[in-house]
This record gives C-alpha cells, structure tokens and sequence, in this order.
C-alpha cells in the first residue's frame, strides 16, 4: 500500500521536537492568540515576503474575511477557476458575492488569464486565481489586466506555501493572500489553521479585526465579524514544521523531476508543465491519462492512493447550480476534470515506492487498452 500521503512518517522525524513544545504550550495557561500565533505570523511574512500575516482560524476563513476586508458582497461578481476545491467560491458565495468563472490553462491546470478579460462587467470587483497544486498562475498577466480594470486580486494560496513566481513568492502578488494549515498541505498544522498576507496596515487592522469579532479594541465591535482566531497548539506546531519547510518543497520537486523521468516514454501520460521562471511546490503530482476511472480503480485494487482532484469542477456543482452554468461551458475545465490523476506525493516518498507507482500506472495503462 502506497498512500498519497503519510503523515506518520513526517510526525516520525518531528515528534518529539513537537512534543515539547506542545507541552510547554499547555503548561503556559496561554492557548488561543498569545505568543506563538504573535511570532508565526512574524515568520511567515518574513518567509513569504510581505508586510504583515494575520493568522486565522482555516483557508476558508481566510477568503471570506479577505473578501469581506475587501467590502465584496451582495451584487459583486468575482472571476475566478471553477477548477479548483469549493472553498474558493464557496467564500464568494457566503459574503453573497457571485463567482464567474473563467476557462482553465490546459497545461497549468490553472486559471486563464487570457479569457479573464471578456468576463469582466461593471460588477466585477476582483480576480481570485488559484495556485493549483503548488503551480503558481500567470500573476504578471492577472496583475496586469487588474491595474487596467481597476480589481482587487486576492491570490488563493492554499496549495502552494514556497511557491515562486520570478523569484517571488505566491501570496504578495494581489492584495491578499490566503493559507490554509489544514493538515494535509504542504505546511500542515495538526489540526485546523490559516493564514492571510497583506501589506496594506488598514486592511491589516481591518482583517485583525474581524478575525475577532469585529473590534480592534476588546469588547468594542464595530462590525459583525466572525471567531476565525489560530489556537497557540497549532502556532507552536506550524513553527517547528515552518523549519523544514523549504527542505520538504525541495523533496516534492525531486520526486517530480523522478515521476517525470520515470514516466518519459510513455505517451499516454502527460506529466505536469511548469510555467517558465516559476518555482512549483507540487503539493499534487497529478498526470492526465486517458480511461482515468478505470485505472482509478485499478490503482486502489494494486494499493496505490492515487486520488481524483477535483471529480467534479464547480459550476457543475448543485450548491452552484444557481448561477446557471451548464455542461459545455468550460470546455478545458471539463476535459481536465475527466482526465486528471494525482499520484502519491509527499517528502518522505521514496525512490522504490515512486518505481512502484510508475510501473503499475504504465501496467494498468496498457490492460484497460487491452479492454477497450
Ligand atoms: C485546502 C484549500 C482551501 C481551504 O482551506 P481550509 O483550511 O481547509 O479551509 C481553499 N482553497 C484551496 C485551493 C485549498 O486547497
């Protein structure tokens, strides 16, 4: 059994730094927004290269409280990738903005900039592109088509911590960014978290704000807000995990670089394409193959946890239906929908399990031909 990912091997390395620390944590009496959270977001902005980070309580939150630091809501329209997790337009729908959604890059898998600006009406309030799978999108064209249009661009960031686009990182390209810590990313609390960057101090003390309750000062609110506030456990975890990060992307990037090599003469996989001058931090590896459902299924039945994101793009979604989308619509959304695999990927991926995965997805490639 292969997995696509095992967290108990990266606890294996980490625990016991961990464990200290989560103790310390709780002999301190301190548990939600004290000092760890204080100087997690210090680091991250250091990392990451912005002004400020607020952390919170999960990505989702992120956008939402991004949108809504923002004043996006009812009667804006939001453009952005129907090929992507339901967070992402989720948070529209829930400050009562609408998503629009634009075509995907068939290659980078994410949104296409040059189909932006068609969409555009005198409702649009913003641009909201995904980093898919640790890709970074094509943010010199995004930016670009903002500035024209007058658009706020908040960058959904929430695969791709580390990501470079021309030597920046994801996340200080727009006017917010948003992470998510959920466990499985590439940096994973052991529990929920999130985080937003931003260099504007007002939007700053606006998001801070809302992030509790709406009021800057204790028990003086403002505006309606919401608890999205990152507990000290989960900021002392990120901390020691936000050491290793960078050593942990440069893992994902070898094990790419193998899956690619181990994959080169086989023409019916398409292995992923990185855009020129961007650095991807592959929180998925992810092909595109043809009879994708049953191969699928032949991986699961050989062991191997090679999963489907996303079965389904969002604007053909039921929570989405009201915007009226029909099949057709986003042709290259849909045809990557049907054709998309991600494969096991994680650091501590190793060489032997990574042939494994190759030569059972060639094998099981080669007997659905023979079905069909
Ligand atoms: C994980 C994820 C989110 C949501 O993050 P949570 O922390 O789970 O709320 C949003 N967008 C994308 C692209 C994600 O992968």
């Amino acid at each position: 059994m292969i997995p696509i990912l095992d967290s108990k091997r990266q606890y294996a390395k980490i625990g016991a730094e961990v464990e200290k620390a989560v103790c310390e944590v709780l002999r301190s009496g301190s548990y939600i927004l004290g000092p760890n959270v204080k100087a997690l977001e210090t680091e991250l902005a250091e990392y990451i290269g912005c002004k400020y980070t607020v952390a919170l309580n999960s990505g989702t939150d992120a956008l939402h409280i991004a949108l809504r630091a923002l004043d996006i809501g009812k009667g804006d329209e939001v453009i952005t990738t129907a090929f992507t997790f339901v967070a992402t337009t989720e948070s529209i729908e829930i400050v009562g903005a609408t998503p629009v959604f634009c075509d995907i890059d068939p290659d980078t898998f994410n949104i296409d900039a040059s189909k932006i600006e068609d969409l555009i009406t005198p409702h649009t309030k913003a641009i909201m592109p995904v980093h898919l799978y640790g890709q970074p999108a094509d943010m010199d064209k995004i930016m670009d088509i903002a500035k024209r249009h007058n658009l706020y661009v908040i960058e959904d960031c929430c695969q791709a911590i580390g990501a470079k686009y021309k030597g920046q990182k994801v996340g200080t390209f727009g006017d917010i960014g948003c992470y998510s810590f959920y466990p499985t990313k590439n940096l994973g609390g052991m529990g929920d978290g999130g985080l937003i960057t931003v260099n504007s101090e007002n939007l700053k003390n606006r998001i801070v704000a809302l992030r509790n309750h709406g009021g800057a000062i204790r028990y003086h609110h403002d505006e309606i807000g919401v608890n999205s506030r990152l507990d000290e456990i989960q900021a002392a975890i990120l901390r020691i995990k936000l050491n290793y990060i960078d050593e942990w992307n440069k893992a994902r990037r070898e094990h790419a670089a193998t899956y690619n090599e181990l994959f080169s003469g086989c023409s019916d996989i398409q292995t992923p394409k990185e855009l020129a001058d961007t650095y991807c931090v592959y929180h998925q590896y992810t092909v595109k193959i043809p009879n994708r459902d049953n191969i699928h299924k032949m991986l699961q039945e050989a062991g191997i946890g090679a999963m489907l994101y996303y079965p389904i793009p969002l604007h053909m979604q039921k929570v989405h239906a009201h915007l009226g989308y029909k099949m057709g619509d986003l042709p290259i959304t849909e045809k990557n929908t049907e054709c998309v695999i991600s494969l096991p990927m994680f650091p501590e991926l190793t060489l032997e399990e990574q042939k494994t995965v190759a030569s059972t997805l060639i094998e099981c490639i080669e007997k659905s031909k023979a079905l069909v």
